[in-house]
């Protein structure tokens, strides 16, 4: 019999019943035929450091952190990555070989990629970004955005302080607008993204007047459930390229599976099934 270790991962959450990360994780570890676990573990946040310390002594590589561990885990962590600072958010946890605890974020990584493989077209520098929502989803998509060298950010917020803390942070490259004036932003944008919880199953519908929406505009939301929301039905209608959230979700996770696990998984349409099922 072997004594090599099973590699063990998982998804930290209170609550975490709700999360497609396991059925993924499996998915990735069935197509690569690598014999390890991925597993949810419902975590009180007085727990939190207990157990993330127990963990690596059981033989896990490394947890997905989600609400509403993202901030605390970055206290426990021993070395927190750059992205994650400016995010103030940690969503993936390595425990290295020496012993150590890494605290990174791939929510941005995830946003931007599933743009490219989406909306192949997409040049960033193109045109503005219409940002719709300034909540923690936001700063992901606007640090990556950024990143990619889009020009102009115009950001509408229903609470304008938390847009305005944006531009304080990510700079003159961010313009803020009142949310009463969102549908204006939207005409002047070569890509649109919600990132509100708006359109969102058991959420209020997005509002915001869609009337600017042009053909050459490539229309994303963060929302995958449903699918297709409201605001990409009617991009789709006016011959937008649209993209929908599932991706961001499944690529978010392709760095950590990589990490733990040696193997860098597809995002392809067996994942988006396997998510979804
Ligand atoms: P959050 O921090 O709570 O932010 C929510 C955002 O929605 C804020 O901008 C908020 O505006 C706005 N909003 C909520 N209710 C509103 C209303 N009635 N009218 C106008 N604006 C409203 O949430 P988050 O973590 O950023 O998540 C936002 C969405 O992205 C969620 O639907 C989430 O499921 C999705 N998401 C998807 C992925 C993915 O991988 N695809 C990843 C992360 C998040 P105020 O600031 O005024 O409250």
């Amino acid at each position: 019999m072997s004594d090599k270790k099973i590699p063990l991962a998982g998804v930290i959450g209170c609550p975490v019943a709700h999360s497609k990360s396991p059925q993924l994780q499996r998915h990735w570890l069935e197509t690569h035929g690598i014999a390890g676990h991925y597993i949810p573990m419902h975590v009180e946040p007085e727990d939190l450091e207990t157990v993330i310390r127990t963990l690596p002594k059981a033989g896990f590589v490394g947890v997905n952190v989600t609400i509403p561990h993202k901030e605390a885990v970055m206290k426990i962590a021993d070395k927190v990555t750059d992205r994650a600072k400016l995010m103030g958010a940690a969503n993936t946890v390595i425990f290295r070989s020496d012993g150590s605890i890494l605290a990174d974020n791939t929510d941005g990584y995830g946003f931007i990629t599933n743009l490219h493989q989406g909306a192949p077209d997409w040049v960033p520098g193109s045109g503005p970004a219409a940002v719709l929502g300034a909540g923690g989803a936001c700063r992901a998509v606007v640090a990556s955005l950024i990143e990619a060298g889009v020009p102009e950010i115009l950001l509408s917020n229903r609470t304008r302080d938390r847009a305005e803390q944006l531009q304080k942070e990510f700079g003159k490259r961010i313009q803020v607008v009142d949310w009463v004036l969102a549908g204006n932003i939207i005409e002047e944008a070569a890509l649109v993204v919600n990132t509100t919880s708006l359109g969102m199953v058991g959420k209020p519908r997005l509002r915001v007047p869609l009337d600017g929406l042009k053909p050459h505009m490539v229309v994303t939301d963060l929302i995958y459930s449903p699918l297709k929301t409201d605001l990409l039905q009617a991009a789709e209608d006016v011959g937008c390229t649209v993209v929908d959230g599932l991706g961001m979700l499944l690529h978010q996770a392709v760095p950590g599976f990589e990490r733990w696990f040696g193997q860098r998984p597809d995002v392809d349409d067996a994942t988006r099934a396997a998510a979804l099922r």
